[in-house]
């Protein structure tokens, strides 16, 4: 089995789309619908025609596209169980354990509540890649509107039980503020400072930051560090629990 292809595109003010291209069969899978114009420009630019559609989250800046995007192109849609906010056009509606085909290969459903309560995450395991939405971002993960920390927490562990070397797609480019909060909680962290600096650099020259790897943000990124020693010294928490900390973490990005 050839290699899948990816291919970021930017929307809206900081949203990424991602185009996953199976050349063996053919078929074109993306990540959320947030802006239909967009979905099929990139769609356009690669001269690929969009058959499976996998939404992450009820948030419009994920989903506004949706119905436009499915009757201009067919796509099956794939998508979560409704919680609060049922989403208009998913055909199929998955949940944790799910797996479906695209291409020559299984795309795993992950639940990662926390962000939003229908939150799901697409892994595609042969390919060692996995699309986490708004759960984890590169340095950060997403506000809490409708979870606990503790759901985020597990969401996040879920994601960081994958193999270090797996590919991360997130949904938006927060990476540089992201990293001056990071170096707020663990300043001395030689692999975050080194990181930080590259992530400005690619930023001043309006280059992506995005996709990151599941090793590189077990190593900087404070949401999946709360067993981190220095981090706990540095907020009074050497005996909390990780998902205290973890708690903790979250509060002071909100207000930072
Ligand atoms: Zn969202
Ligand atoms: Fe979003």
């Amino acid at each position: 089995m050839a290699a899948f292809q990816f291919h970021q595109f930017s929307y809206n003010a900081d949203n990424y789309g991602v185009l996953i291209h199976d050349p063996t069969t053919g078929q074109t899978a993306c990540v959320d619908a947030g802006d239909a114009a967009a979905y099929e420009a990139a769609l356009a630019e690669k001269g690929w025609s969009l058959t499976q559609i996998w939404i992450t989250h009820h948030h419009a800046d994920h989903t506004a596209g949706l119905m436009k995007l499915k009757e201009g192109s067919g796509a099956k849609v794939y998508g979560p169980t409704p919680t609060r906010s049922p989403i208009a056009g998913i055909d199929e509606q998955v949940k944790e354990g799910d797996s479906f085909s695209f291409g020559g290969s299984e795309v795993q459903v992950l639940e990662t509540p926390g962000h939003t309560l229908d939150m799901l995450n697409f892994y595609l395991a042969d390919q060692g890649v996995v699309f986490t939405g708004d759960t984890l971002f590169a340095l950060g993960c997403g506000r809490l509107f409708e979870g606990s920390p503790a759901q985020m927490w597990s969401s996040i562990c879920k994601l960081m039980a994958l193999p270090d070397e797996t590919i991360v797609y997130c949904s938006h480019e927060y990476t540089e503020a992201n990293a001056d909060f990071a170096l707020s909680v663990d300043p001395d962290n030689a692999a975050l400072v080194q990181r930080a600096s590259e992530v400005k650099d690619l930023r001043a020259a309006n280059q992506p930051t995005i996709p990151t790897n599941i090793g590189l943000e077990r190593a900087t990124n404070p949401f999946a560090r709360p067993q981190d020693k220095a981090i706990r010294s540095r907020l009074g928490m050497q005996g909390a629990t990780d998902e205290d900390v973890f708690a903790e973490i979250r509060k002071l990005k909100d207000n930072f």
